[in-house]
This record gives C-alpha cells, structure tokens and sequence, in this order.
C-alpha cells in the first residue's frame, strides 16, 4: 500500500466548504481522531451506524471505540500496517451501542504534516452486516441440506479431507458410512412426499443422536465433535456418517449397530406409526487408503452388498478383494486392446510318435507379446481372463489363428492336425458347436479331423451327461477331443470309459516324478493299462529327458510331448523342426529292446 504522507496544504474556503458537506451528508461513516486517536469529530452517519451521538464520542480513545470486539493482536497489526503503509482496509465486527453486533468495511487514513508527523487518522466505514448474511446464507445454501439442515455432499467431503489429513498424521482409524434407508419408495408411495420428508427428519435427528450419545462422543475425537461433522444427507434418503479416532474395528461395530438400532424404533408420524430400517455400508481409513471421494465410492459399495445380504444391517467394504479386482479389471482392459491390436500369438509344440520317430501334430498355446513387459506366457492372464467377458473372444481367437496357421503349414507341405486348449465355460457355451462350425467352415480345404480341442479332466466332473453331449456335437463336425492334464483331477474309471474323447495326456507332474517315485510310475502304468483298454490313445506331457522316454516307452506310451523332445516354438520355426527332427538312439533301443521282451513274452 503507498504510504499517505502528503502533507495537509492550505486550502480556499470552497474547498474546505466541499469537504464539510461530504463530512456532512456521505452514506459512510467517517470518524477523525488528533494524533493520539482521540476523536475530535464524527458526521451523521456515525451516529447511524453506530448508536452513538457525536457527543458521546469525543474525545474517546479511537481504538476503544473501532476495535473494542477485536482481540489485541488483530488491533495490533492493523496499527502497525498503518503506521508503515499511511493506510488499512478489512472488515471489522463491531458493537452497536445497544448491543447488536454488526460487521463494518472499514478504511483507515494516516495524514501528516510537512514534517511527516502524524497530525490526525481518519477512519471511513459502512454497515454491511446485511450483506454478509446474504453471503452466509448462499453459503449455507451450497453447504447444507434444507430438508434436515444436515451438511450436504460437498461440505462432507470438505470434513472428510480434514478428518483424513489428521489421521494421516496420528495413524488413527476413519470410518465413513454410507446409509440408505430400506424400502423408503414405499413410504412415499404409501403415505405421500409429506410423511416421506417428515421420515427423513426422523432420521436425521436419530442419527445426530446416535452419533452424538455419550460414548460416541467421546470416541469421535476424544472430545465432543458437532454431530453435524459426523453425518450429512447425501441426497434421497441417503446419508453419510463420518466417524474418527477409532481405536479397533469393535468400535465403529458398536456406532453401527447403535446406529441402526436408533433408526429402527417405531417412529409416529402424522399419527401413523412406521417402522423404518437402514443398511449401512462401511470403509475404514487407512487400510482403505483412497481418496474422500473414493472412500465413500467404496462404502456404497458395500452398502449394495449390505441390502443384497438382508438389509437393516451394516457391511465393511472388502479393501484386499477390491484391489485384486481392481487390477484384474485393468490388467482386462489392457487384454481387450491387446485382442484388437493383434498382441496375442500362438506358440506350437510337437506331439510326437516317439516309437516311429513322427510328428503327430502340434498344440497351440497361447502368448501376449506385450508392447513394455514382452512375452508374457498364459500362466499369467490365462486365470484372469476366466470367467471374463473375453474368454469367449479369446478362445475363439485361438482357434481361428490355429485354423489359419493350418492352412499355411498345409500349403507348405507340412500336413499337421493342431490342438487347442479350449477353457470350460467356452466349451459349455451355447452357441460353441455352431460357432465351431462356423470357423471350420472358412477352412474348407482343411479337413476337419486335423482339429483336435484339449479339454481338462476336470470339465468332465461337472455333470457327464452335459459334458458327453457337448463333445458329440463337435464329433459330429469331426474334430477330436483330448482329456488334457489326466490324473490331477479326479475323474473315475468310469468317466474315461464313457467321454468320448480321442487322446488322454498324462499331466506332466506324474511323468516328472516318476522315476524317482513308485507311486507315480504306478499311477503313469495304470493310466496307460486303462487308456488301451478302453482304445483311447495315451500321450505323456513333460517329456524332458532321455530316460522318462525310455521309461515310457518301456510302459508302452509311445506318444510324447515336452522340452526333451521341443520347447512350445513360433509357427515360422516349425517347418524346419519337423525337417529336422530325429528320436533319441536310445529311445529306438529302447524300443527294440521292449519290442524283443515283447515276442519272447509272446
Ligand atoms: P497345457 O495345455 O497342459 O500345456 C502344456 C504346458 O506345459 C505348456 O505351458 C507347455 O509350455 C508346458 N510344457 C510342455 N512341455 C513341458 C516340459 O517338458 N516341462 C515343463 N515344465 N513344461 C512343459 P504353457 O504354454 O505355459 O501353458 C500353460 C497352460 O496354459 C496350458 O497347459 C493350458 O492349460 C493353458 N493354455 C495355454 N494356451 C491356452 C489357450 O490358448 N487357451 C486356454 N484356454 N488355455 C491355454
Ligand atoms: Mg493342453
Ligand atoms: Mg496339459
């Protein structure tokens, strides 16, 4: 601010008579103190403003009468921007002299003499209590609801943010609660919008009370907290609770429960008695560590899940389920783009005749060649995808992109049948045979046993009958079945006998163990004596070493499929593969070594 120290020059007699009147008549009031701010001369609307007559006033302390309601500090820096800057300008609240409090914009003037002393303060103002009422009023307007007088959303939230920055800092709980009442529609419909809003008053006064009742008191803050900070109206019949320093899950059950008791007696009404209940849904900061409004997404959340579960009762939102679901749903989306834009691939690996040195075909399993992470191998978005709107597109994916790559490697020369895995819900899908048709048709010239569906034992647990009829409507189009990862579930003698499958893949896990483990090699011989007997063909996963082919063999499984014999390969790699590839020496001695057993056994 410039300093005011522009000397008082002698002025005409005009001049000075200009000034008396606006002294005179001016809407403001306007109050001269000498150098030692004793007044020595108010105008007319002084006395209006302030009660007091010219009289009463002269000669009084300026401080006394300007700044009698503020406290000594404030008065303080006042004095002190003036005396540096010549001027002040604020609001001030202010006494009426019969004793109204009112609020003045006040503008306060040093002025001095040539030799820059202070020769006299002049102090402009005007009431504007009227005007900071009309403010407080929109304020209240934007901050509260006018049904209940309760704060509303945004004044909520604002608390919320207040109470969440402390609990930071003290490490101490937040519960935020999101309340709906049950069934309200029906009280309106019932007993019209009249009674409905009386209900809601109800209600909020209950909850003031509840949240207010002795222990809650002392709980919310370790002092007594205005209950309007504890809950507000959300809008409807919803409301918000906010409960701090909680020292356990106990409490916020006992403000809870107390809450929904408080609700839940009978309320009269127009002498009609009700019997209202609420749901509750509840998060707790910080082992729910999102944002305000984040927190109360969360608790209305588990509102829904309180109403889904029986209503008039209180649900914690599930912070640990809710980030794993939160992920899945992005690692999802990122899955969604990744099938437009072309990022899945499909690996092949051979399934080979281990007795006559052939390939028998290849199974085609699934990568996500990712822009940042690179290739991400199905153990890792397989799970997330089941039960997803994409594992329907997904699979049908992979058995189109096995389709075409048939075509390509037949046009090469290279006539080999593809296996794909194809995930139950897909199987058990309405339209599956149809829309398996469907892309085997786009492939008219490759013949259609050359498909072969891998499906898990486990599929065939669920019920037999379902199971068989699904496979025969695809055995009908001509592609075969393989029961894939035999042994890890539990499916009976029976089951094998009646599913009409092709193939039974022994799971990897026994064909590792089972040269060190006479339980496994019991379980992979059994496997092998069952599958001939019901003339299935019988392939062992996880071939990795010489010997497991050689104890293979030796058992009389001569199909085989693992790193020992090729890790899963690009499409482009595998005509070379097949060129190229020679059993082990000493799997073809074990074969004649098993072959010789055989006719001296015969
Ligand atoms: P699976 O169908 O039993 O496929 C065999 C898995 O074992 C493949 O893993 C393969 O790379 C791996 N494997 C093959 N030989 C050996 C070996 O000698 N040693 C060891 N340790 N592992 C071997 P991959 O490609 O990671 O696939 C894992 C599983 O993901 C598959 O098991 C299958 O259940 C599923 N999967 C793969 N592709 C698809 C697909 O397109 N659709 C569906 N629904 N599931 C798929
Ligand atoms: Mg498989
Ligand atoms: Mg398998």
């Amino acid at each position: 601010m410039r300093r005011n120290n522009r000397p008082i020059t002698q002025r005409t007699t005009d001049q000075l008579s200009v000034i008396a009147s606006v002294f005179e008549y001016i809407e403001d009031a306007v109050i001269i103190t000498d150098a030692k701010e004793r007044i020595i001369d108010v105008n007319r609307a002084f006395s209006k403003i302030t009660g007091y007559s010219r009289e009463e006033v002269l000669g009084k302390s300026f401080r006394l009468m300007v700044f009698y309601q503020q406290e000594v500090s404030f008065s303080e820096a006042i004095w002190n921007e003036i005396h540096a800057t010549g001027c002040w300008c604020g609001e001030v609240v202010n006494c009426h002299k019969n004793g109204e409090i009112y609020t003045e914009a006040l503008s306060l003037i040093e002025t001095h003499d040539e030799t820059g002393a202070v020769i006299q303060y002049i102090g402009i103002f005007s009431d504007i209590t009227q005007k900071k009422m009309q403010e407080a009023q929109a304020q209240n307007l934007m901050n509260f609801d006018v049904l209940t007088g309760l704060p509303n959303r945004t004044l909520f939230v604002d608390r919320m943010n207040v109470a969440l920055t402390r609990a930071r800092r003290s490490g101490e709980n937040v519960a935020i609660g999101y309340l709906d009442l049950d069934d309200f529609k029906s009280i309106n419909d019932t007993y019209g919008p009249t009674v409905g809003d009386k209900v809601l008053l109800e209600v909020a006064k209950r909850l003031h009370q509840a949240i207010r009742s002795e222990d809650a008191a002392t709980r919310i803050n370790n002092h007594e907290c205005d209950a309007g900070e504890a809950t507000a109206r959300m809008g409807g019949d919803e409301f918000a609770i906010l409960l701090t320093n909680l020292a356990d899950l106990q409490q916020c059950d006992i403000a809870m429960s107390r809450i929904l008791k408080s609700i839940d007696s009978p309320m009269v009404i127009d002498s009609n008695t009700l019997q209202v209940t609420a749901s509750i849904g509840v998060t707790i900061f910080p082992e729910d560590g999102a944002d305000a409004n984040a927190l109360l997404r969360h608790a209305d959340q588990a509102l829904y899940l309180a109403k889904e579960t029986g209503r008039n009762r209180y649900h914690l939102f599930d912070h640990h389920r809710h980030s794993i679901s939160r992920e899945r749903r992005a690692l999802l989306t990122q899955m969604e783009a990744a099938l437009v834009n072309g990022e899945f691939c499909l690996y092949y690996q051979p399934k080979v005749d281990m007795m006559q040195g052939t390939v028998r075909s290849a199974e085609a399993l699934i990568r996500w060649r990712h822009p940042e992470r690179g290739l991400i191998s199905p153990g890792e978005f397989i799970p997330v995808l089941e039960g997803s709107h994409l594992e329907i597109p997904v699979g049908e994916w992979v058995i189109k992109t096995a389709l075409a790559q048939m075509e390509v490697w037949r046009k090469a020369d290279l006539d080999l049948s593809v296996s794909v895995n194809i995930a139950p819900p897909h199987l058990a899908h309405r339209q599956f045979s149809e829309r398996l048709k469907f892309l085997l048709d786009q492939y008219p010239d490759t013949p259609k046993n050359r498909l072969e569906l891998e499906i898990l034992e486990g599929v065939a647990l669920g019920s037999i009958e379902q199971i068989v009829c699904l496979i025969e409507a695809c055995r009908s189009l001509h592609v075969n079945f393989a029961l894939d990862d035999f042994g890890t579930g539990y499916s009976s003698l029976t089951y094998l006998k009646r599913l009409p499958v092709d193939l039974v893949k022994i799971d990897q896990s026994f064909v590792r163990d089972m040269l060190g483990e006479p339980r496994e090699l019991a379980l992979v011989e059994g496997v092998i004596g069952m599958s001939k007997a019901f003339h299935i063909a019988v392939l062992a996963e996880g071939v990795e070493t010489e010997e497991q082919g050689i104890t293979l063999i030796r058992l009389g499984c001569v199909l085989g499929q693992g790193y020992g014999i090729a890790r899963p390969m690009p499409a482009k790699d595998m005509l070379a593969w097949v060129a190229s590839w020679q059993p082990s020496v000493a799997w073809k001695k074990a074969l004649d070594e098993w072959t010789r057993d055989a006719v001296v056994l015969f």
